[in-house]
């Protein structure tokens, strides 16, 4: 009942030219592109217009990487909802490395999932706890409590145009993934609990959730493989044609 969902977070990475090749490689790849699994490339902003393009008329999607939440205005260097739906259907919220590098709190990232879903957009919101929070058994709270954050205040009816990711940071960009078993149960205590809390037992679950945190052709099988991973959102290995591929392959075969 939860389609799968690969969603390619290139992060700081690939130029106009560079973009356009990416794109090319994976619809070759994927010419006969599996039904059951939704794919969503995210590229930076400035390549944004030329993955549209090149995407064409292509089933696959397309993500930001952020916004701001205002609609447009005095706000130099920031890019706004209304700007992105011309773009994309996807947009990543709360990521690590915003929260990290950019101070992004559980409230803005709720300020960004409003204005994301105010403006049609599908926020796709990266929850995960840090190693230090990971090591003194702190994971179940932190991500609980991001996901009380992060979204607060929607409805129902909003949930059905929001992903999940649940990222450990310290999994993220560290070739150390977790294993599918340990991220399954993150996903069905900390967040499908809060989720029937907030919203109730059935968007629980009906609402996808991702995991995200060094994920290649080689482990994909093994997250695939559990009943609360509905897809994943991949890093590194979403800059390399074959390696994408074969991850959106392998998980269509997993969820078959
Ligand atoms: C990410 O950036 O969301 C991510 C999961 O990165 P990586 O796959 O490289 O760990």
């Amino acid at each position: 009942m939860r389609k799968p969902i690969i969603a390619g977070n290139w992060k700081m990475n690939k130029t106009v030219a560079e973009t356009l090749e990416l794109v090319r490689d994976i619809r070759q790849l994927l010419v006969e592109a599996p039904e059951n699994v939704e794919v969503v490339l995210c590229p930076p902003f400035t390549a944004l217009w030329v993955a549209k393009n090149g995407l064409g008329r292509s089933q696959f999607s397309l993500g930001a990487q952020n916004l701001y939440h205002e609609p447009k205005g005095a706000f130099t260097g920031e890019i706004s909802p209304v700007m992105l739906a011309e773009l994309v259907t996807y947009v990543i919220l709360g990521h690590s490395e915003r929260r990290q590098y950019f101070s992004e709190t559980d409230e803005s990232v709720n300020r960004k999932v409003k204005a994301a879903l105010a403006n049609g957009l599908k926020p796709i919101v990266c929850v995960g706890e840090v190693l230090a929070e990971f090591e003194v058994g702190k994971t179940n709270e932190v991500v609980g409590r991001q996901v009380r954050g992060g979204l607060a205040g929607l409805t129902a009816e909003q949930m059905q145009n929001v992903v999940i990711a649940y990222e450990p940071v310290w999994a993220i960009g560290t070739g150390k993934a977790a294993t599918g078993a340990g991220a399954n149960a993150v996903v069905a205590q900390a967040i499908r609990g809060p989720l029937a809390e907030m919203f109730g037992a059935e968007v629980a679950q009906a609402t996808r959730v991702q995991y995200g945190g060094s994920v290649t052709p080689a482990n994909i099988a093994e997250f695939m493989a559990q009943p609360d991973l509905d897809g994943a959102l991949v890093g590194g290995a979403s800059l390399k044609a074959a390696d994408f591929a074969e991850i959106v392959k392998q998980t269509a075969m997993a969820k078959a």
